[in-house]
């Protein structure tokens, strides 16, 4: 199973049926009633016009077939008035026709453009409320959760289009085709109406075969579209270990599937196709026989135009027939996709809680979290904190030690309200961490990892992304205090460059500078130098101690000269708190923070280090 999680739970959306499908994209499309109407208005006009030429050949073809047996010579005259008449009816149909087609188009595509437009911003509006869990869960990794949003999209808007545009005419022109047959004669009339149900059982048994297929279709282009993400996302690491081979393979395996598969499907389809169409010529061939019978044994209302006039009409019930068909197979499409969608948008059990306090105007929030035999597991199975009690004082800095994996991550994820506990309390000021305003927590709260992210656009928008209403002299001032200021005006660009072209550390002091001007009272800095060189390890250290004052700071790092200047730590083994207190306190207590210290300074040859600046 591919879907999310999520959906699993949501039985409306595994057992939506056509109906469920429509019932759940009328809402988006009753905004654009009038379009709507106006519209079937246009294709109902259309439909009607179709039949006109069925009847201008029946009526051509026996005026001339008249003029032919008339005694006394052709008469020109006569001929000249039924050719200019015909060719008047069918140009000036088609004139018509082709106006109406346009606009029922037109307004169609309108109605079909704008409903993508709308379930794109809801499904959008709607992973951005979802909690981090989330986006960690099996089966809703970047590609996957992209390529099910995609073709949700795609399809449902399509099925808009076909269902509440195109099904009516064709049904409308259907039965108004099959009536002009009965109105002809009740015989053909019959003829046609029986070719309709095989059409029907063969197109359902259709359906059913393919249904299992189109599952493992849609399976295969998440695996695909997930796999190709991934490459372009591991390049680097590809190249240097020369594995473009091994990930060639992965994806050729894949790519063999999804072709097996399809071509499966489209055989399926093209057998049962080339059934439809054998049954739809047995129609046309009897329709000819019995008018052509009818014609001979001289049956009253029959003549030779009616042959054509028959074929014709059946046509017209046959064509859309064959459209229905299509419509079928596309909502059978938009049904395995609707799942993943609406599987999303009904997912309100992934929606982030919210709590309703906020900070009383004119104050600001002070700090102080208190955690109590905090637990956590991850949802993939990580038990990543054990019975966790801690305490971090307002004002002061925190160091949070261990050895990678410890869980020193997880604690920031929880105090950013990204995860909740599975059980033992979190506050912050005395209140339940999930009794705050989730925005307000994060407006106070400002978080620097290893690896920021930097989004397309130039450094000054990046930089103001900390708060975007900020003026160009404080996004100005906030470069300067991350120290990035003079390097930004090196630029040929400044302020304007692409901030995806910087380098790693230059995109950490952008990163910087947004906190800057965010300006919160609590700051989280997760390994903020791990990837810097270091002078520039030095520069942000300079602007972390200007910007440490006054604020609540929990700093993750495994640079010794960081740690030591915290005011307190919390030292970490796999998710256990194993030591906790001053710095050089906790040092002189030994164990796993005095291994790590001594390793570090080991690491880093401090001996040779004094002896060479003696
Ligand atoms: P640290 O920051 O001390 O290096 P983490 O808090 O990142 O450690 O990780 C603690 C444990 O939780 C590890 O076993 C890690 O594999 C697991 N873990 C971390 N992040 C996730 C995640 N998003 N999904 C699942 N497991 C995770």
């Amino acid at each position: 199973m591919y879907f999310c999680r999520c959906n699993m739970e949501n039985n409306n959306t595994t057992k939506m049926g056509i109906g469920g499908l429509l019932r759940r994209l009328l809402p988006f499309v009753t905004p654009y009633r009038w379009l709507l109407v106006a519209t079937l208005t246009l294709t109902f006009v259309g439909s009607l016009m179709a039949q006109v030429n069925a009847v201008v050949l029946d009526k051509a073809v026996d005026r001339i077939n008249a003029l032919l047996h008339l005694g006394g010579g052709f008469q020109w005259g006569e001929a000249v008035r039924i050719l200019v008449v015909i060719s008047a009816v069918l140009l000036g149909k088609e004139v018509l026709a082709a106006l109406v087609t346009f606009g029922q188009r037109i307004f169609g595509e309108k109605i079909r453009i704008n409903v993508s437009r709308d379930l794109s911003l809801r499904v959008v509006d709607r992973i951005l409320t979802f909690r981090m869990a989330f986006f960690s869960q099996d089966g809703n990794e970047p590609g996957k959760l992209q390529t099910r949003i995609d073709r949700g999209i795609m399809s449902l808007s399509n099925t808009v289009k076909n269902f509440f545009i195109d099904i009516l005419p064709l049904f409308t022109s259907a039965v108004l085709a099959l009536v002009l047959m009965y109105a002809a004669n009740v015989y053909v009339g019959l003829v046609a109406t029986a070719i309709i149900p095989v059409y029907f059982w063969i197109t359902a048994v259709q359906g059913r075969r393919m249904k299992g297929w189109r599952h493992r279709v849609f399976g295969t282009h998440q695996q695909l579209s997930h796999g190709i993400l991934n490459i372009i996302e591991s390049m680097g690491v590809i190249k240097s270990f020369n594995r473009e081979r091994v990930e060639a393979a992965k994806q050729a395996t894949l790519q063999e599937q999804s072709t097996d598969q399809q071509m499966q499907t489209r055989r399926i389809s093209f057998l049962y196709e080339g059934l439809k169409t054998f049954v739809e010529q047995i129609g046309t061939v009897l329709i000819i026989i019995l008018t052509a019978y009818l014609v001979l044994v001289d049956y009253p209302g029959m003549s030779i135009g009616k042959i054509m006039y028959h074929v014709m009409l059946f046509a017209n019930v046959s064509a859309p027939i064959r459209q229905l068909h299509r419509i079928y197979d596309d909502l059978n499409d938009a049904l395995v996709y609707a799942e993943g969608f609406f599987g999303l948008l009904d997912a309100d059990g992934e929606v982030e809680e919210s709590g309703k306090v906020k900070v009383e105007s004119g104050k600001r929030m002070a700090g102080r979290f208190e955690l109590r035999n905090v637990e956590f597991t991850y949802p993939s199975g990580a038990h990543a904190l054990c019975d966790l009690t801690m305490t971090i004082e307002p004002g002061k800095t925190t160091a949070l030690v261990g050895l990678s994996g410890a869980g020193k991550s997880t604690i920031v994820n929880l105090l950013d309200k990204f995860y909740a506990p599975d059980s033992g309390s979190i506050t912050l000021d005395g209140v339940s961490l999930g009794e705050w305003d989730t925005q307000v927590l994060r407006d106070n709260i400002g978080l620097v990892l290893q690896k920021n992210h930097i989004f397309s656009g130039t450094i000054e928008e990046n930089i103001r992304y900390g708060r975007p209403d900020a003026t160009h002299e404080e996004v100005v001032e906030a470069a300067r205090k991350a120290y990035i200021y003079d390097q930004v005006t090196a630029l040929p660009e400044g302020f304007e460059s692409n901030a995806t072209q910087l380098s790693g550390g230059q995109q950490q002091r952008i990163a910087i500078a947004r906190m800057f001007l965010k300006d919160p009272p609590i700051i989280f800095l997760d390994e903020p130098t791990a990837s810097l060189d270091a002078i520039a390890t030095e520069q942000i250290k300079n602007s972390i101690d200007a910007i440490k004052q006054g604020r609540t700071v929990i700093v993750i790092s495994h640079n010794i000269g960081q740690i030591i200047d915290s005011d307190y730590l919390y030292v970490l083994d796999r998710g256990h708190c194993v030591q906790h207190g001053e710095p050089q306190e906790v040092y002189r207590q030994g164990g796993l923070y005095k291994e790590i210290f001594d390793a570090s300074a080991r690491s880093m040859n401090v001996d040779k280090i004094a002896e060479t600046t003696m």
